[in-house]
């Protein structure tokens, strides 16, 4: 018998990837299947990146780079930070990562500990609760409550902070809710922290170009005053539609830096050389390719949200941000993980049970609207079909 530590039996993982091995599954039957459960853009990534990254190779950038990324990619974090939060941070201060769930791995290493308590959003992105388990760290909820329009409230999160509690995960725009935290929100929950001063932050970012309806993405980098003990979280992989290139960055107060570049040492030892240069690309280039993305984006939502709000029982209220949808189906009477498979395996539409991302998340469904607005709009007749047919048991 192999005797991997327990640590193991606790790491879960994006229950959405099952959801999507059963879609693919039932797609190779030759079943006809939309899938709404995909939490990637389903645009290319721009031609100019590709390019860039397919000249990196062609100039033989082949070898290692730094840990901590090439510094012209560092200088263009930092310049992509000063023009949409205007907010100076130093090239040193970032590193670029695999990807942002990378940053977040390195940030719930750090202060995971057994006796440790580490707050998160639920719902929330699953993975958060994932790697808190791992470090032996109990997980605490932050609510997020539909009635609050999916924003963090500060007042209940600032009263679940205790003298264990080691770190506070943040994500504005959010996945799962498409929730925005505004700034006034923010405001409050940053005054409070004055109060404990030792407690650092996580501030996932990865969706902030992905707003609407005019709302605006606060930073936490807005915040001189918890400079040094913030963590942003940020990254290509939805901004400029680059999921498998693995690319993502974040900067850290002085304090962490060196303990985050030795886990880049220890681990991935750099992004590769090539998706680094394609990175500046995305970041110095037009920034016309994420305006239209959004746009388009913002069109599906409309669809999506009347469409949703069409259906018998089911409300939805209009997410500000990122590309989810989170319809509230508690009035149909079915359990959201039950609706979700009986959607997939009955009427064709993959969407994930509001459950995969927590506990707060039951009577709700998560719908990604990358997808075509044609195909949205077929799975919406399709969900109307099943519940109009279909009892709950
Ligand atoms: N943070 C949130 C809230 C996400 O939804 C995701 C991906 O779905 C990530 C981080 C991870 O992004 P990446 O693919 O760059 O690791």
């Amino acid at each position: 018998m192999l005797h991997v530590v327990p640590a193991f039996d606790r790491i879960g993982e994006e229950n959405a990837f099952a959801v999507l091995a059963r879609a693919g599954a039932l797609a190779s039957e030759g079943r006809d299947i939309v899938n709404l459960g995909i939490g990637q853009p389903d645009m290319p990534t721009p031609a100019h990146i590709v390019e860039a990254g397919i000249k990196a190779l062609r100039d033989g950038h082949h070898g290692y780079t730094p840990a901590v990324g090439i510094l012209p990619l560092r200088e263009a974090v930092a310049s992509d930070i000063l023009r949409r939060h205007r907010v100076t941070v130093h090239p040193d201060s970032v590193m670029i990562v695999p990807g942002g769930k990378v940053t977040m791995f390195m940030a719930i290493l750090m202060f995971g500990a057994p006796g440790v308590e580490i707050l998160y959003p639920d719902p929330g992105f699953p993975i958060y609760r994932s790697m808190i388990e791992f470090t032996g760290a109990t997980p605490v909820p932050v609510p997020i409550r539909e009635e609050n329009g999916f924003a963090f409230s500060a007042e209940e999160t600032l009263a679940l902070i205790t003298p264990k509690t080691r770190l506070l995960i943040v994500n504005s725009p959010a996945n799962p809710t498409g929730g925005v935290t505004p700034k006034a929100e923010i405001d409050k929950l940053v005054k409070g922290l004055a109060e404990h001063p030792d407690l650092a932050v996580l501030s996932d970012e990865i969706y902030g170009t992905m707003t609407y309806d005019g709302e605006q993405h606060h930073s936490l980098l807005n915040y001189e005053e918890i400079r040094d003990r913030l963590i942003y979280l940020d990254g290509a992989s939805k901004t400029y539609a680059m999921t498998g290139w693995r690319l993502g960055w974040s900067v850290w107060p002085k304090s962490l830096y060196d303990a985050a570049r030795k886990l880049a040492v220890n681990s991935h030892s750099c992004v590769n050389a090539a998706t680094q240069w394609a990175g500046i690309a995305a970041l110095n280039g037009p920034q016309d390719c994420v305006t239209e993305m959004v746009a388009e984006f913002d069109r599906r939502r409309r669809i999506v949200v009347d469409g949703l709000n069409a259906l018998p029982n089911v409300s939805c209220i209009s997410p500000k941000g990122a590309f989810y949808a989170f319809p509230n189906i508690s009035e149909t009477g079915w359990k959201a993980k039950k609706l979700a498979s009986a959607l997939l395996e009955e009427a064709g539409v993959a969407v994930i049970g509001g459950p995969d991302f927590g506990v707060c998340g039951e009577g709700y469904i998560r719908l990604s609207y990358a997808n075509s607005a044609e195909n949205i709009r077929k799975a919406l007749g399709l969900m109307n079909d099943f519940l109009a047919r279909e009892r709950a048991d």
